[in-house]
């Protein structure tokens, strides 16, 4: 089973993703917790291509290649040979990060992204958790935690808003594979129900 951890920055998704891994590998679940951008040797490379350097390091169409070619080796790398062996796999951020990072905040690209995953990744999750938060909550706990490394992070409201947004339409649109979690509540409560939700779907 590949499940994913989706959200805007500060939703709490990395450490649900976590949470859940645990729980599972307690239980006694082969589990190979993984994340995006990154997840295998050459993706984590691209990852510090991607995260490093100025806001206009890479054009809009550059960077989702080098999403897509870092996603095609975690696929290759990682994910695939797990999910052949039995093992489930929970990432934290995929495929539709990109659609809604790169296909939403940098103009409509959306297509492009769309088009360019069917060609060279073709899978998608069994179940994606979107982690739901209020933008101005999640703004701050990543201010707090800003590390200034990353070109990527961008603290303004509006762009929060449109990433949550974007996540938001996605789960509409896939209402089999996706489901919205409230990140507002203390993450003791968010990870029992993504517990819950996880055991009634596998
Ligand atoms: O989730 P994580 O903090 O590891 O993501 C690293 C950075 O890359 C974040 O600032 C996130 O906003 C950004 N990102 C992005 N497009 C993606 C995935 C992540 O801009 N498709």
């Amino acid at each position: 089973l590949l499940v994913t951890f989706e959200g805007i920055d500060g939703s709490g998704k990395s450490t649900q993703a976590r949470r859940l891994a645990e729980r599972l590998q307690a239980k006694g679940h082969e589990v190979v917790l993984t994340r995006e951008p990154g997840g295998s040797e050459g993706a984590e490379e691209i990852r510090a291509l991607l995260l490093t350097g100025d806001t206009n390091r890479w054009s809009a169409e550059t960077e989702i290649l080098l999403f897509t070619a870092a996603r095609r080796d975690h696929l290759e790398k990682t994910i695939r040979p797990a999910l052949a062996a039995g093992k489930t796999v929970i990432c934290d951020r995929f495929a539709d990060s990109t659609r809604v990072y790169q296909g939403a905040t940098r103009g409509d690209l959306r297509g492009t992204v769309d088009s360019l995953h069917q060609i060279m990744i073709g899978q998608e999750p069994d179940l994606t958790f979107i982690i739901d938060m209020d933008p101005k909550v999640a703004l701050e706990r990543g201010l707090a935690r800003n590390s200034g490394e990353d070109r990527f992070e961008d603290f303004g409201l509006g762009f929060q808003e449109t990433l949550r947004h974007g996540f938001l339409s996605i789960a509409h649109q896939n209402p089999e594979r996706c489901i919205v979690v409230d990140g507002n509540r203390p993450l003791e409560q968010v990870g029992a129900e993504v517990l819950a939700i996880y055991e009634e779907r596998a």
